[in-house]
């Protein structure tokens, strides 16, 4: 289960979301209602615990020793996130050449493969333009 701020904004597909019973990306005002909904479901299917005290201890260390202190580490890290966002919103918006629609990746990957566009991206209508 993955918990962010309520000041940030999902940027993944919300059918993820949406496994019944089993949210992996949460809120985190959600955050503990989630959990508490979870540890009853699965004291109900199991009468002992799944993880021991030391199991626990064991997990409770990884993260804490994983978890990047370094303020600077830190602001490294945001920054990369943000140039990896901006650069897939210039790959996924990509729009004919003539008429400057949008078009999918799909009709994109098609465009781009095909030698016939010389890397220049079409909508279905005005492939057929070019095809003459
Ligand atoms: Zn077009």
């Amino acid at each position: 289960m993955v918990s962010f701020t309520k000041r940030s904004t999902f940027k993944v597909d919300l059918d993820y979301r949406k496994i019944a019973s089993n949210e992996i990306i949460v809120y985190d005002i959600e955050l503990s209602e989630f959990i508490h909904r979870k540890v009853s479901v699965l004291k109900i299917h199991h009468k002992e615990p799944l993880l021991s005290e030391s199991d626990i201890l064991t997990i409770f260390n990884a993260f804490s020793k994983g978890n990047i202190t370094d303020p600077k580490a830190r602001e490294d890290h945001n920054r990369l996130l943000i140039t990896h966002v901006s650069e897939k919103k210039t790959i996924t918006s990509s729009t004919c050449l003539v008429c400057n629609k949008p078009v999918s990746d799909k009709v994109k990957a098609y465009c781009l493969s095909n030698d016939r566009f010389k890397g220049k991206i079409y909508c279905y209508d005005h492939q057929k333009i070019v095809q003459k």
